[in-house]
């Protein structure tokens, strides 16, 4: 009888699971795939096939679901994945309430080693935040819970990478990380996102998960507010019951305790070396004045930007070598800015 029942309840799961993710097509794939919770659409001309879609469509559907438990929030509707498979990078929200927009390129094989990893759910969490704070976000906070949730989600350390910038002196006193924010400089994107994840990290396991739960529902209520930033050392400190400069003691205790990788501090040396490119607010101002910035240069920036990080675990990678490429890459965007201003200026086409 148990047998007979738990095969039925196999059956009807089978038959929900096919319910929700609509039918199957017949020969060739559609351009999105859907369920109750999300719709994941892909762009024109690129076949996915259907036990793809359908892996993709579990996985988001789990980390959506692990993102409303944490939070204790329900989207009031489906949430939009688009595979956009943009020229340069950047995934993000795009402003909208409900929609993610992902500019990697689409798994298209079952054999792909990434549909059996579970899905980052880094992006709903800005939309969780935003819907919760009445689109008040505030970067650092919205970051540095975006990036918890994902660690957690993910089994990812939650503090390595604050450790080496603290080891490196590039950790900025925690009164000044609490609202640093930095949307045109990687690097400081990166100390700002960590640092701030590493430190709510630190309050989920020392204050427990109620205690950042209230401090996330607080931010609601002091968004917009006059002296932000009194405001938000105060609301850390009511959610802790503890003063800002012991939480920020205890928090380095925490991050001096964790053995960095001397290779992993040379790479994050060479990270802000590479900042100098100021890329981001290179592809933002090209993207602005629909200039198509060189494929060879997109290239270089891409593989360059993961040689700094591979670097840590692949010892075929030097130094030296990275550091004339970071050069390279300097002088190169130099060069396209100049290129850009003198188009500009003469009023070429672009
Ligand atoms: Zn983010």
């Amino acid at each position: 009888m148990r047998t007979h029942s738990a095969v039925k309840t196999v059956v009807l799961l089978a038959i929900v699971t096919w319910f929700l993710a609509g039918s199957p097509p017949t020969g060739a794939s559609s351009k999105e795939t859907a369920n109750d919770t999300v719709v994941i659409r892909f762009p024109d001309g690129i076949d996915v096939p259907w036990e793809v879609q359908e892996l993709l469509l579990q996985r988001v559907t789990e980390s959506i679901r692990f993102v409303e438990d944490f939070f204790g929030y329900a989207f009031p509707r489906r949430i939009e994945y688009q595979f956009i498979e943009s020229r340069y990078w950047g995934i993000g929200s795009a402003g909208y309430p409900n929609i993610v927009r992902d500019p990697w390129p689409v798994p298209t094989s079952i054999e792909d080693p990434s549909l059996y990893r579970p899905f980052n759910p880094h992006e709903v969490v800005h939309l969780v935040n935003h819907a919760i704070w009445h689109h008040c976000a505030v970067d650092s906070m919205d970051e540095g819970f975006a990036c918890l949730v994902q660690n957690l989600y993910l089994s990812l350390p939650l503090h390595y990478e604050a450790s080496g910038l603290l080891a490196l002196g590039e950790l900025p006193p925690l009164q000044t990380l609490l609202l640093e924010s930095s949307q045109v400089s990687r690097f400081r994107y990166f100390v700002a996102s960590r640092g701030n994840s590493s430190f709510l990290g630190f309050l989920y396991e020392r204050f427990g998960h109620r205690s950042i739960i209230r401090l996330h529902r607080g931010l609601a209520e002091i968004c917009g507010e006059g002296r932000f930033s009194d405001n938000l050392i105060s609301l850390v400190e009511k959610c802790t019951s503890t003063p800002i400069a012991q939480l920020e003691v205890e928090w380095h205790k925490v991050l001096r305790a964790i053995q960095v990788h001397p290779r992993y501090l040379t790479a994050l040396r060479l990270y802000k070396e590479y900042d100098k490119a100021d890329l981001l607010r290179l592809v933002k101002q090209c993207e602005w004045l629909d200039v198509e910035i060189d494929p060879a240069f997109m290239a270089e920036v891409r593989s360059l930007n993961s040689d700094i990080w591979s670097y840590v675990n692949n010892e075929s990678l030097t130094e030296e070598e990275l550091r004339a490429r970071i050069e390279e890459i300097v002088k190169w965007a130099e060069e396209i800015r100049r290129g850009i201003s003198d188009r500009h200026t003469t009023g070429s086409p672009a």
